[in-house]
Order: structure tokens, then C-alpha cells, then sequence
């Protein structure tokens, strides 16, 4: 027997509807590529979403069809982040910050239609010109003041943003449609291979927001003003620009500044109560908070994923201004939010010491997603905390294929997604990540967890950022190398180091040498490339080896 409640379909166009009727007034605040601070209300983004909507339309623009971004968190993107979805396109965020091969590349994988550009990538499309056969038109993100005279003109049919909008009117009748339809797609960052696409529906975005936002996880409500630092052209910003609406929480978008300096201010003008963002951003605010002196008084939380969360983060936020830093794991597969570190009772009376190394971990499971823990033979491993092996994952907003994938599904028999990632998890259900499965240290038959020497690393006061990869050894098969970043003007050896160890690891972790450089390689996503670091030191040879 089936139930008799109404079925209204998980649309994205629902959320600016509702938020410019019950929350018309909440602002959108951004940080421009023009210069200056740009603030508006969700009704006035609602109106400038529907005329999107029908620019759209009028560039033909179908059902199905893959329009791309390439662009900063800024109103703009918020505008195409729903009227694309809206009319039953798939709105296609892409990382600038990808190697140009690659950007070509996913464009013609997802063979966009229309591409949205924020002034500061037209050189860089200028530059991919003779790659992107399947664009038919280019609209620039600025106004009629700011369009730039370009070489794509040649090519495309190159418009300006304002002006499409300009000729359009303020209100639509927002098509219905399966909730099942896609809504968004991202490429990863492919650090092995070619990026693979991920592509989101209105229904498992509608579910991701709401799991999302819980009171143990996001939390947010309309008396909360959230900064995404989090790029919106990476996981969806963490799916902080679908929660926003449906809160009424005042959203302030940095653009391109991402710099301590920047972030400070607009957290302080503002009244920024909850941002978002990985581990470098963090490191960024804090060291400008050093040198200046400067305070943060409205925040209360930080959200921090993408990479493991430093000790120096937790305890820094903590001690000195009062912010307590929520750690949270996820990846494009997982919409991307799979688990958040929030207190459980059970922490009541605990030393603040004790409490961060708890905070270190990755986070409880959301509900809405499922998880395990399994042996080389697939075989479950208790969640005793102590047990660790690869990390899978299933539900609702978890990935079941790849777009336009030969390799067909991307799951087990049982629907279950294998992450990449090794973890253990504590009998309260306390998930902490290990390594990531290429990048443990397989010592003696025993694993070295390189995330966590690379902690105690960037603990010791002169160290900016350190990455800690396998190195071959003729007795252990592989045992850890140390690379570090010295601050600047710090003087810090080799012996430093290894005395900084002591004592905070067992001693067989210990890493066989250290070895400084002035900068570490990163992915298009900020996170370390240990593969570029490993072709590096390919032929390194270790003190004990
Ligand atoms: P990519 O960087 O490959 O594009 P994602 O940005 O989706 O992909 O990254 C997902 C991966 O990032 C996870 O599988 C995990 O290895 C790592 N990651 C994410 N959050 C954390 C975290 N809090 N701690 C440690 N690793 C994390």
C-alpha cells in the first residue's frame, strides 16, 4: 500500500522562491572582480535568476544541456548556480585553477554550450580558443563598462552578462520536472588520469543541503551570516549556497580574496559567523592574525575539510580567539559532505587538550550516509578505533557512475563506493582518515600514517607546511621522507626536526631524514601533490637505506 502524502518534486528553483518570500531581505554580499562590494537580497537575486533564466532560453539553451563556469564565489555564480538548474540545464563549475590541457579537456568531455566567464579567465580561454569546438557562445560576468576587447569575438558569440539580463523580465513559471534530472556537474582534480565527472541531481543536492545542515553539522540559521571560502567551482562550495536559502542566513562571498588580510576584514565588516574552507586558508588568516595583532569577534565556528586539519588550527582558533574549529571529511563523490566532528556528550569535563585530539578526528557519518571499514579481502573491520582499512561509502548523494564513463559503475555490487581513503573508526563512530591509500607508508609490512607525521611537523613554530612521502629502503621496503617549508627568516635543521618528534610518535615512525625546500607542490584543489613529490624524490636515497 502506497502512502497518501503529496510528491512535490526536490527542484533547485524551489530554494531562491523561498527564500526571496520568507527571507526577501537576507543579503548576499560579494567581494567583485571590478573592485568594490557588491550587496543585494535574496528577492533581488530571485528577480535576476528568473531573467537568467529566460537569457538562457533565448540562447537556445535546451534541456540537458552543459553550461560551464569558470568563476569566483560571487553573486553572479550564485545566480547561475540555480537558473541553469532551473530550466533543466546542468550548470558545469570549473577549477581555474586546473592546467589548461586539462580545462580543455572536461570542456569537451562534458561538451558545454555556453561558457560563463569571470574577467580575470578570459586570457586563459583566449589561450584554449582553438580547443573548444563545442562552444557556441561566451558571456562575460561583468557589465557593459567592464567588457574587455577580446580576441574571442573572433570565434564565439561573446556577450555580456549584464546586458542579456537587461533585456529580460523579472518573473517565470519554473518548469517541474523528475527530481531525479541532473542539476550540476564537477570534474575531480584527477591527480592519476583524466578528472572525472560527477554529476549531481536536484534530488541528491536538496538531500545533501538538508543533511547537510543539521545542528551537529552546519547548523545554520537565519541569525548566522556564513562565508564560503570554499570555492564554489570545487564540490559545489561544500554545499553551502544551497543551505544558505534555505536558512536566511546573510552570505558574504570573498571573490578572489582568500588572503588572511582580506578574510579578517570582510569577517569583521560583516559579522561573519561561520566560514568554510581547507586547511591553507586557515594557515593564511592565522599567521595574518599574528602579524597584525588583529581579533575576529563575531566568529564562532570554522569549518575546515579538503585536507587533514593541523593541531596548530584546532588549538590557535581555540586559545587565543575563542573559535572553535568544526573538522569535516568529504570529495566530489560524496556531493561532498561525508562527515563532520561535532562534540557528543561523552566530552563533557574533558581537558581542552584532550578535546582537540578528539577534534583531529574526521567526524561522525552523517545520517544519509552510510559507512564502512574493510580489510584487503573486503572483509568489515570493527569500529574499535584502533582497526584501519579502506574507507567505503553509500547513499543518496554518493556517486554511482561517472559522466560519460567506459568503466561503468562506480560502486560494488552492494552500491558501496570505494573512497581512496584508509581510516578507522571508534566505537562512537569517530572516523579519522589515515592516509589516503597511494600515500601510506608501507614499512616492514606495517602502515605509517603520512598525514599524521605531517601534523607534528607543521606543530613545530617554524615550519610552514611539510609533506612526508615513502621512500624506498632495502630492509623495510618503504620508510618515511620529511620535506619541509621553513617560515621565513626561520632557522631550523634537520636535527630540530627529528627532536620535535620525539615523544609524539611511536618511535618506528620516525621519519629516516628531513629534507628542506622553499615550496611544495599543489594540486588545482590546494592540496599537496605527493605524486609530483614522489617523481621529485624518485631518486633520492635515504641515510639508512
Ligand atoms: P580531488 O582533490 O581529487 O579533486 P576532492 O577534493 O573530492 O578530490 O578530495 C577528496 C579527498 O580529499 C578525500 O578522499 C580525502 O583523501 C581528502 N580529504 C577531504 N577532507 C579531508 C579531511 N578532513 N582530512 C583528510 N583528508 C581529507
Amino acid at each position: 500500500m502506497l502512502g497518501l502524502m503529496q510528491d512535490g518534486q526536490l527542484l533547485l528553483s524551489t530554494l531562491p522562491t523561498y527564500a526571496a518570500r520568507n527571507h526577501g531581505t537576507a543579503e548576499i554580499v560579494s567581494n567583485t572582480v571590478e573592485g568594490g562590494l557588491h550587496r543585494y537580497t535574496w528577492a533581488d537575486a530571485e528577480k535576476r535568476m528568473c531573467r537568467l533564466a529566460h537569457a538562457l532560453r533565448r540562447l537556445k539553451v535546451d534541456v540537458g544541456d552543459r553550461i560551464a563556469t569558470l568563476a569566483w564565489n560571487g553573486y553572479r555564480h550564485v545566480e547561475l548556480y540555480f537558473a541553469v538548474p532551473g530550466i533543466g540545464a546542468v550548470c558545469h563549475t570549473i577549477n581555474p585553477r586546473l592546467f589548461p590541457q586539462q580545462i580543455a579537456y572536461i570542456v569537451n568531455h562534458a561538451q558545454d554550450k555556453v561558457v560563463f566567464t569571470e574577467l580575470t579567465f578570459v586570457p586563459l580561454l583566449e589561450a584554449l580558443a582553438d580547443h573548444l569546438g563545442c562552444v557556441e557562445a561566451i558571456v562575460i560576468m561583468t557589465d557593459a563598462g567592464h567588457m574587455p576587447q577580446t580576441a574571442l569575438s573572433d570565434r564565439f558569440n561573446v556577450l555580456c552578462y549584464e546586458d542579456i539580463l537587461a533585456a529580460e523580465k523579472d518573473t517565470i513559471d519554473w518548469p517541474r520536472f523528475d527530481e531525479n534530472t541532473a542539476s550540476s556537474l564537477c570534474y575531480t582534480s584527477g591527480t592519476t588520469g583524466n578528472p572525472k565527472g560527477v554529476l549531481y541531481s536536484h534530488r541528491s543536492t536538496i538531500l545533501h543541503s538538508l543533511g547537510g545542515n543539521q545542528p551537529d553539522l552546519f547548523g545554520a540559521g537565519a541569525r548566522d551570516c556564513i562565508m564560503p571560502v570554499v570555492p564554489m567551482f570545487h564540490a559545489n562550495a561544500w554545499g553551502l549556497v544551497y543551505i544558505v536559502p534555505m536558512t536566511g542566513a546573510k552570505m558574504v562571498l570573498p571573490g578572489m580574496g582568500m588572503d588572511g588580510e582580506t578574510l579578517q576584514r570582510l569577517m569583521e565588516e560583516e559579522g561573519v559567523t561561520i566560514s568554510a574552507g581547507v586547511p591553507t586558508i586557515w594557515m593564511g588568516l592565522l599567521q595574518y592574525l599574528r602579524q597584525s595583532g588583529k581579533r575576529l569577534d563575531n566568529v564562532e565556528r570554522f569549518v575546515i575539510g579538503g585536507s587533514a586539519c593541523p593541531r596548530v588550527i584546532i588549538e590557535e582558533f581555540d586559545n587565543t580567539y575563542g573559535i572553535r574549529t568544526d573538522h569535516a571529511w568529504g570529495m566530489t563523490e560524496t556531493s561532498p559532505i561525508g562527515s563532520y566532528n561535532s562534540p557528543k556528550p561523552n566530552w563533557a569535563g574533558l581537558d581542552k587538550a584532550e578535546v582537540h585530539t578528539r577534534q583531529l578526528k574526521q567526524g561522525r557519518g552523517l545520517y544519509g550516509i552510510e559507512m564502512k571499514i574493510v580489510d584487503g579481502e573486503g572483509n568489515d573491520l570493527p569500529w574499535d578505533g584502533e582497526a584501519f582499512g579502506a574507507l567505503l561509502v553509500r547513499g543518496p548523494w554518493v556517486v554511482r557512475e561517472y559522466y560519460r564513463s567506459e568503466d561503468g559503475p562506480a560502486v560494488d555490487a552492494d552500491g558501496w563506493f570505494n573512497t581512496g581513503d584508509v581510516a578507522n573508526i571508534d566505537p562512537d563512530g569517530f572516523m579519522q582518515i589515515v592516509d589516503r591509500t597511494k600515500d601510506v607508508i608501507k614499512s616492514g609490512g606495517e602502515w605509517i600514517s603520512s598525514i599524521e607525521l605531517e601534523n607534528v611537523a607543521v606543530g613545530h613554530p617554524a615550519i610552514v607546511e611539510a609533506a612526508v612521502i615513502a621512500c624506498p629502503h632495502p630492509k623495510w621496503d618503504e620508510r618515511p621522507l620529511l620535506i619541509c617549508v621553513a617560515a621565513e627568516g626561520a632557522s631550523v635543521t634537520r636535527e630540530d626536526m627529528l627532536a620535535h618528534f620525539e615523544g609524539k610518535i611511536a618511535k618506528w615512525w620516525m621519519p629516516d631524514d628531513v629534507v628542506f625546500v622553499d615550496e611544495l607542490p599543489h594540486t588545482a584543489t590546494g592540496k599537496l601533490s605527493k605524486l609530483e613529490l614522489r617523481e621529485k624524490f624518485a631518486e633520492y636515497k635515504l641515510p639508512t637505506a
